[in-house]
């Protein structure tokens, strides 16, 4: 499977790290209970179909990614970087083969 990194272009999943879903939100520090904790942290769906997740380039940019993917095709339909360095990342617009 191939990753089109924004920033390095098209590269083999083994240079990245799956980070989990992106679609969870974090719990708020000053009102979750232990209870959301626990969920945020430990439950996980395991969703069959487009899914939204996190990525890491350990072996190439570093940078993290939410990459929307078919977990029965492995299709990847977009990717994209975050955190507060994405919008001043350059980015090389490569698609994947
Ligand atoms: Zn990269």
């Amino acid at each position: 499977m191939l990753i089109p990194c924004p920033h390095c272009g098209p590269r083999d999943v083994g240079e990245f790290t799956y980070g989990g879903d992106a679609t969870k939100e974090r719990p708020d520090p000053e009102s979750a209970s232990a209870e959301d904790w626990c969920d945020y942290v430990f439950h996980r769906d395991n969703p069959r179909g487009r899914h939204v997740e996190y990525w890491h380039h350990g072996q190439g940019c570093r940078l993290w990614l939410k990459v929307t993917r078919d977990t029965v095709t492995h299709k990847i339909e977009g990717t994209e970087l975050v955190g507060p360095w994405a919008e001043s990342a350059p980015k090389q617009g490569r698609d994947v083969a």
